[in-house]
């Protein structure tokens, strides 16, 4: 499936990139956005739930929302695909994941240099309403737990990290942070709300200095984050593309594989290092 060439380019990669979409998710059984809207949670547009608005409006909906799907993402498991992207730490001596998903699988699998685009579905920080937050001459106070703005007259300034990440994504209230008393919420990239600008940099690099990329399971339709494969092929990297169905970057790619990461990953793996992943 891969031609001779491409094989040992990828056999001979010091840095492999991995850039992951909502495809690879599907597989472990995670709904994409889309089909976020079932159930009782049918009336509510996702794009409609998801954004910075909806929770000012009302941060109990949006909350319980969020809650009901990281219910349905803690039930998934890895799969082939994730486990094939994890193996390659052993392989490559440096090996960057970058993903459009939030729902942990990858570091699940093992991946250890995992680049969350969209943030995680699993880490709390607090609601920041910019428009406040610089609408006044004074500077705002910024709490050091949730860096967020102290919406209390004083920090806690004996609160640290560790009180932070034991308040989970649960049933109940929203939460507040310790520290300070801000709403909290999950640490996901929202519609209308940028992206991490670290989170972005690092990807942007990893596609600047990476020998190869492998492109999983993106429509490649969402900038910026679509313009990363681009950014490797135009430098000369080798740029391998697995989706069940041709994109945009297929007709440039060095490969395009069509089919499910979970097959074509172990695949891979096994064409180029003569591995076996189990099932
Ligand atoms: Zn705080």
């Amino acid at each position: 499936m891969l031609s001779q060439t491409v094989l040992h380019r990828i056999k001979a990669a010091s840095h492999v990139c991995v850039f992951t979409g909502a495809g690879m998710s599907a597989e472990s059984g995670i709904p994409t956005f889309r089909e976020r809207n079932e159930g009782l949670w049918a009336k509510h547009d996702p794009l409609e739930v998801a954004t910075p608005e909806a929770y000012k409006k009302n941060p109990q909906l949006v909350w319980d929302w969020h809650v009901h799907l990281a219910e349905k993402v803690r039930k998934a498991s890895p799969n082939a695909g994730h486990q094939a992207v994890a193996k390659l730490q052993a392989l490559v001596p440096k090996v960057t994941v970058i993903t459009q998903n939030v729902d942990n699988l990858h570091q699940d699998a093992g991946s250890c240099d995992v680049l969350e685009l969209h943030g995680s579905l699993f880490r709390l920080t607090a609601f920041v309403d910019k428009n406040v937050m610089y609408s006044d001459e004074r500077p705002p106070v910024i709490c050091h737990l949730c860096k967020g703005y102290a919406v209390w007259e004083q920090c806690d300034h004996f609160a640290d990290r560790s009180d932070l990440a034991e308040l989970k994504l649960a049933t109940g209230r929203v939460p507040r942070c310790p520290g300070c008393g801000a709403l909290l919420r999950p640490d996901i990239v929202w519609f209308g709300e940028m992206l991490d600008p670290c989170v972005l940099e690092g990807a942007v690099d990893a596609a600047d200095s990476c020998d190869v990329l492998i492109c999983v399971g993106s429509s490649l339709e969402v900038e910026p984050a679509a313009s990363l494969p681009y950014r490797a092929l135009r430098r000369g990297a080798v740029v391998v593309e697995i989706n069940p169905v041709p994109t945009a970057l297929s007709a440039t790619a060095d490969a395009s594989l069509i089919g499910k990461a979970g097959d074509i990953l172990p695949g891979l793996l096994r064409q180029v290092w003569g591995i076996e992943i189990g099932r």
